[in-house]
This record gives structure tokens, C-alpha cells and sequence, in this order.
């Protein structure tokens, strides 16, 4: 339980003295041995992953934090989602809570305790109720079938979400929105020693019980399914809380209200991803003398077609041929076929992904009465490095990129320009901004994730070729350099040095499926094939290409970061302790490795000397003017002369304020909160 007296070490790093990255870390240092994960900067949130379960979350502490406001308690992430929640009652601003870290660090757990404080503190009539316990299920829901096991992290989430909750005028939660941001579909067919495929073939494999597994024709046995085991034909296997969490999947699929059928076809989704995965091909020569291929173990085509209730022949002939010109076919070769395998087996599984999310933000959509306000939760993938990284990496850091871009923006940069702008003292301070590193990688004619859109750009070592044309020698990029492996390029990115090597990278990021099988998987007579499948619908006469992953993903960035700007926004920045995953232990080098790359130690040097709060002088009266003694502000002129009336008659401190240009500069979080205090009473 959490000793609200006791205090170890500093709560609020803003007040170290003296400040340096070595007393920063000591601090961390010190308060985590104690398992006090949680430090401010100001009214940021430090969180040290403990890798073990503490008493510091139940209803109690809930209520406390409610109670007694941030600032007066010890550091929490309940004081964090305390003070979002608060801002968007109080001040009918949108809201976001922003939770960045590298991978294993914690934020999806911080995204579900922020999400179980909200819960616990809104109404619980019972739309409310009902729509508080569909946002938790479509938490669960997503972990199953977006998050899987990675050597740095057992629950690593493989897609970015953004939760938006939309509230009503009581501050109760009437709908959400999700979007999600690229899905690693890469791991339904290739597994990296270690890792292991997506939770959810797992849980059905272990939770199932025997009749169901029949009914989807399938073993209980991991080993039997190819994507389920490693490159080195390891199998990863099911353990007991694989069985424990199937119950949770599927009651989630039921309280979020998907029928019996619904439930039904998409675990056959799951079954013929398993099965699609084990189709094996052997060349065999045509009589014309070409080469063509066989598939050897057809009892499982049979099988998924019997699911699918069709004929196998259409889906065979989708795998083993190409359609050339109308009417005519050309055979593929046992390579070739394999590789079409397992593009329908990633295109199935990601589809279905998009479809449950569909699916959710149907079911999660509140009715538009009234006005909303909205409380977004923003838990992307941390930024990752592996042995070998891949067009997925690349995906993954460039978002981080982005979003620390975004963070050293509105938390260094615009911070200072605006003390600046307002004519306030100010000492410099120094900081990396990685807007080269973003450049580096979105530059219209020349960056790195451009270059894959070049229409001359047909196989991956053209691409190495113009990346080595265009970016060797930039400072963050190496290049054609002799020290790197084959078929490969460096990237410094914020967080660290990651290779690329480029295998498959245009594949990956055109993400194109042949017509063939989208006709054969529409021709299906099952329901959700269609839905998943509709380009494969013969009356639609155009066959559009798809846009490319990564335009697609830098369109969908853009617009967040856009939403992000018109919100009032909580940092929880989470810190990993040590590569082994394991509680106690905290490893300096990685802790300081991290420190400086969030740019720890310069933020709190901005909160020494900057201010938390800001507001023009019209806007300062007209929310603060009630709370002037007995009576408002009586004065003439201009509104900073009524602020200072205003401020003359409260017991506060003068040197908590400054007078900017135009804005009222306020320094402690803690002043902030009396204010809105005051305007309560
Ligand atoms: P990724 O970017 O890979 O998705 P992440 O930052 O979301 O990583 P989490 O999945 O939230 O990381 O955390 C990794 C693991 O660390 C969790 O599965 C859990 O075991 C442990 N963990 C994280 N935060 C806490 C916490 N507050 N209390 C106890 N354990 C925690
Ligand atoms: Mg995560």
C-alpha cells in the first residue's frame, strides 16, 4: 500500500539540488528501489517499469487521489489521468495523455490504468456501465490479436492505438473511438527466434475446448502449424496463461456484443491463417515442359474449403497460378506459390484486425446528442531494435521519430520561443531536436521512406542503390559504407543506431495482393470472406492499387499529430530498467541511455526556470474573476491591470506569476490547482 507520508527521495525533480543527470538518475535510482516507480518533472510523469505487481492501484487510492488533488500526494499516474480528467470537465478542453517509452517499458500497462481510473471515477448508470465495460473489453480484445511476444518485451504491442473516449456533461463516458496505426503482419509468417506469432493463435490453440476444435479442424498441438514455429523451426509454445486468457478473449468478443456466428468466423479466420500456413508446395513439370508446382498435403486445402464452404479448386488454382491476360493462366513455381501463401495468410490476419476494429468502433460509437469532449490515450509500439530489423522497424522508429519530434516541440522548443515572444528572462537551454532525423526519412524527392515510392524503384538493392545515392554522408545516415552488412543501411536514429537491411522492403510496403486470390477468397460463401475480400467482388469492374503502407502511415500520423495540437496534452514517459525483464534491478547505463535521448534533464531545466501555465490576460479574468474576495476586480484599464487586482487579492505568493507581453505566466502546478480550488469554493 502506498505510504502517503513517506517520502523517498525528491517527488518532483524540478526540485533536485543541484540539478545534474547524475542526481536526476540517483533520484530514479533511489525511489525505485523503494518501489516508487513514479517521479515528476513538473507535470510530467516519470514511470520506472518494476517488472512486478505493486499494491499501488485499487479503488481506495482512486478515491484518494480524487480527493485530494495532484501535487499533494506522491507521485502517480492517477494523479496524471486525475488532472486530464479534471481539464476536461472543468474547462470543456479536449484532452490527451500521451504515453511514450521504448518497448517493454510500460505504456500499454499505463494506458490500462489510466483507462481503469476513469472507470472507476465516472457514473455508473446504466448506458454508462455498459459503455465503461465495452472500452475495457475492446482493451483486452486488441491485446489478443495486436500484441504478441518479442524478445523485448512478453506483451509487445505490434499495432499503435489511440483511444479516444468521448464524454457527456457530467464527465461520464458515453463513446470512443479507435484508431490503430500499422500492424505488424510481417510476424503471421516469419518468426524471429524467440518471438512468438500473435497472442491470439496461442489462446485458441490452448483454450478451445475439444468440440470446438473440431468444429474448426484443428489440432491442439502447436508444433503441427508452421507459423508457429521460429526461423530455426523452434516451436514457441502455449503456456497455462494462454488458456487462462481465451476466457477473457471471448467474453470480451461477447460483452462487446459480437453474435455467436460473428465469434464462430473469426476464430475460422484464425484456423485457416493456421492451416493456409502449412499448405506445402513441390514443383512438379508441366507437359508443355514448363515448370509449375503441386501442392503435397491437400487434405488441409480440403479442410480450409470445407470451412469456407466451397470448392477447393478455385482456391488452389489462386495459389498455383497467375492470371496472364483474360482467360489465361501461367503456373507458378514452388517459390513463387509459397510466397503467394503467405501474403494471403498476413493479408488475412491483418484484415481481420481492421475488421474487429471496425467492428468495436461500431459497437463503441456513442450517439451524437449533445456536445462531447474527449479524452484520448495515445500507446504506440516503443521504438525497437532487434539483430536484424527489417521495413517494419523502420516503420515502428520512424512513429517514434514523429511523436518525439511532436514532444520536444510543444515541451522545449515552443516553450522557449513563447518565453522569448513574451519578453521574459531566459537562460538557453540545450537540447537535440531530431527534426533532421524526420526529415531524413519523410524529405519529399530524397528521404528514406520516399525513395520507396520512386515508380523506377523495382527491386530491393535499386532501392539500397538510391538510398546510398541520396543519403550517404548525411550525419544520421550510413550508407554504402564497407562496415555494414550486405544489403543493408544505418539509420542514428533519437534512441539509438539501428541496421536496416532492405530484404523485402518494397514487398512489405506495396503490400499488394494478386486479383486472383482476392476473387477466389470472395467466391467464398462466408460472410466475413466477403467483407474482408470486397475487391474481389467480380461486378466491381476497376482493381484499384493499393496506397503503400507508408504513405499510408505518414497520412495517419499527420492527422494525429494535428488532433494532438488542439488538445491540452499529459506526458507519462516510461522508462525500461534492464534488458532481462526482471523486478529489482536497474541497469545506470540503460536508464541514462534513456534519460538523455527523452531529453529528461533539459525538460526539468525548462520547469526550473519556466512556468507550467499560461493565459492571456482577457481569458485569466474572465475564469479567475469570480474568486476576488467578496466582490470582482474593480479597476480601470487595460485586463492586466485588472489581473494584477485580481492577483493582489489571493494568498498566493507574487513570485509565482510573471507578467509576459500578453500572457499571465504561472509557476507551479500546485498554484494552478488552488486557483481552480478557489473558483470551486
Ligand atoms: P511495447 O512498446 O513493446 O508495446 P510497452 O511499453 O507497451 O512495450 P508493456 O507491455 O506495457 O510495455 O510492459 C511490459 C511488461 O512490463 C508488462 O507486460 C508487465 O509485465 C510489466 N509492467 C509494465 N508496467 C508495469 C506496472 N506498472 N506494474 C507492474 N508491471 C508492469
Ligand atoms: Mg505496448
Amino acid at each position: 500500500m502506498l505510504n502517503l507520508e513517506q517520502e523517498v527521495g525528491v517527488w518532483d525533480s524540478v526540485l533536485l539540488e543541484p540539478l545534474s543527470e547524475d542526481t536526476f538518475i540517483a533520484n530514479l535510482q533511489q525511489r525505485f528501489k523503494r518501489d516508487h516507480i513514479y517521479t515528476y518533472i513538473g507535470n510530467v510523469l516519470v514511470s520506472v517499469n518494476p517488472y512486478k505487481k505493486l499494491a499501488l492501484y485499487s479503488t481506495d487510492l482512486v478515491e484518494t487521489y480524487v480527493k485530494r488533488g495532484p501535487f499533494q500526494l506522491p507521485p502517480h499516474i492517477y494523479a496524471i489521468a486525475g488532472s486530464a480528467y479534471r481539464w476536461l470537465n472543468d474547462r470543456n478542453e479536449d484532452q490527451c495523455i500521451v504515453v511514450t517509452g521504448e518497448s517493454g517499458s510500460g505504456k500499454t500497462e499505463a494506458a490500462r490504468i489510466v483507462l481503469q481510473f476513469l472507470v472507476l471515477v465516472s457514473g455508473d448508470i446504466v448506458g454508462v456501465k455498459l459503455m465503461k465495460d465495452r472500452l475495457v473489453q475492446a482493451n483486452t480484445l486488441l491485446e489478443a490479436f495486436g500484441n504478441a511476444r518479442t524478445m523485448k518485451n512478453d506483451n509487445a504491442s505490434r499495432f499503435g492505438k489511440f483511444l479516444d473516449i468521448e464524454f457527456d456533461y457530467k464527465g461520464d463516458p458515453v463513446g470512443g473511438h479507435l484508431t490503430h496505426y500499422f500492424l505488424d503482419k510481417a510476424r503471421v509468417t516469419s518468426l524471429s527466434p524467440g518471438d512468438r506469432n500473435f497472442h491470439i493463435f496461442y489462446q485458441l490453440l490452448a483454450g478451445a475446448d475439444i468440440h470446438l476444435l473440431k468444429c474448426l479442424k484443428l489440432q491442439r498441438n502447436v508444433e503441427h502449424y508452421n507459423i508457429l514455429q521460429t526461423v530455426n523451426n523452434q516451436p514457441t509454445l502455449t503456456d497455462d496463461e494462454d488458456k487462462k486468457l481465451f476466457v477473457y478473449t471471448k467474453s470480451a468478443l461477447e460483452v462487446l456484443g459480437f453474435s455467436v456466428e460473428d465469434i464462430i468466423d473469426i476464430f475460422q479466420v484464425i484456423a485457416i491463417v493456421l492451416k493456409l500456413g502449412n499448405l506445402q508446395f513441390v514443383p512438379c513439370n508441366n507437359i508443355d515442359g514448363t515448370e509449375g508446382c503441386a501442392i503435397s498435403n491437400e487434405y488441409e486445402l480440403f479442410e480450409i474449403c470445407e470451412l469456407l464452404g466451397a470448392e477447393h479448386r478455385w482456391l488452389q488454382r489462386a495459389l498455383t497460378s497467375r492470371q496472364i491476360e483474360d482467360g489465361i493462366l501461367a503456373d507458378l513455381n514452388a517459390y513463387e506459390a509459397s510466397k503467394i501463401r503467405d501474403i494471403l495468410c498476413k493479408t488475412l490476419y491483418s484484415r481481420l484486425f481492421t475488421w474487429l476494429i471496425n467492428k468495436i468502433n461500431e459497437i463503441i460509437k456513442g450517439q451524437r446528442l449533445g456536445k462531447r469532449k474527449v479524452l484520448g490515450v495515445l500507446d504506440l509500439y516503443g521504438f525497437e531494435v532487434f539483430e536484424k530489423n527489417s521495413f517494419e522497424q523502420l516503420i515502428i522508429n520512424y512513429c517514434n521519430e514523429k511523436l518525439h519530434q511532436f514532444i520536444t516541440n510543444v515541451t522545449l522548443k515552443e516553450e522557449q520561443e513563447e518565453i522569448i515572444r513574451e519578453g521574459l528572462e531566459w537562460a538557453k537551454i540545450e537540447y537535440f531536436n531530431n527534426i533532421v532525423i524526420c526529415q531524413l526519412l519523410e524529405h519529399e524527392s530524397h528521404g528514406i521512406l520516399s525513395l520507396l515510392e520512386e515508380s523506377h524503384v523495382q527491386s530491393d538493392s535499386c532501392y539500397l542503390n538510391r538510398v546510398e545515392q541520396c543519403c550517404a554522408g548525411h550525419s544520421y545516415c550510413l550508407a554504402a559504407d564497407a562496415t555494414l552488412p550486405q544489403y543493408s543501411f544505418q539509420i542514428r536514429h533519437y534512441a539509438g543506431t539501428v541496421t536496416y537491411n532492405v530484404h523485402e522492403f518494397l514487398e512489405k510496403n506495396r503490400d499488394s495482393l494478386p486479383k486472383e486470390i482476392s476473387r477466389a477468397m470472395f467466391r467464398f460463401d462466408h460472410p466475413l470472406m466477403k467483407s474482408l475480400f470486397p475487391e474481389g467482388n467480380p461486378k466491381r469492374c476497376t482493381f484499384k492499387r493499393p496506397v503503400s503502407k507508408s504513405v499510408q502511415l505518414r497520412v495517419s500520423l499527420n492527422s494525429l499529430l494535428k488532433s494532438l495540437n488542439s488538445r491540452q496534452i499529459h506526458y507519462i514517459r516510461c522508462l525500461k530498467p534492464n534488458e532481462m525483464k526482471q523486478p529489482r534491478i536497474l541497469e545506470m547505463a540503460l536508464i541514462q541511455h534513456q534519460v538523455r535521448y527523452l531529453g529528461l534533464v533539459p525538460t526539468v531545466q525548462i520547469w526550473r526556470s519556466g512556468y507550467c501555465y499560461r493565459l492571456a490576460y482577457p481569458q485569466f479574468l474572465c475564469r479567475y474573476k469570480m474568486i476576488c474576495g467578496n466582490t470582482w476586480p474593480r479597476w480601470r484599464g487595460s485586463p492586466i491591470e485588472g489581473v494584477s487586482v485580481l492577483l493582489r487579492s489571493l494568498p498566493i505568493p507574487s513570485a509565482e506569476f510573471t507578467f509576459g507581453r500578453n500572457k499571465l505566466f504561472v509557476r507551479s502546478p500546485r498554484t494552478v490547482f488552488e486557483l481552480e480550488d478557489f473558483r470551486r469554493v
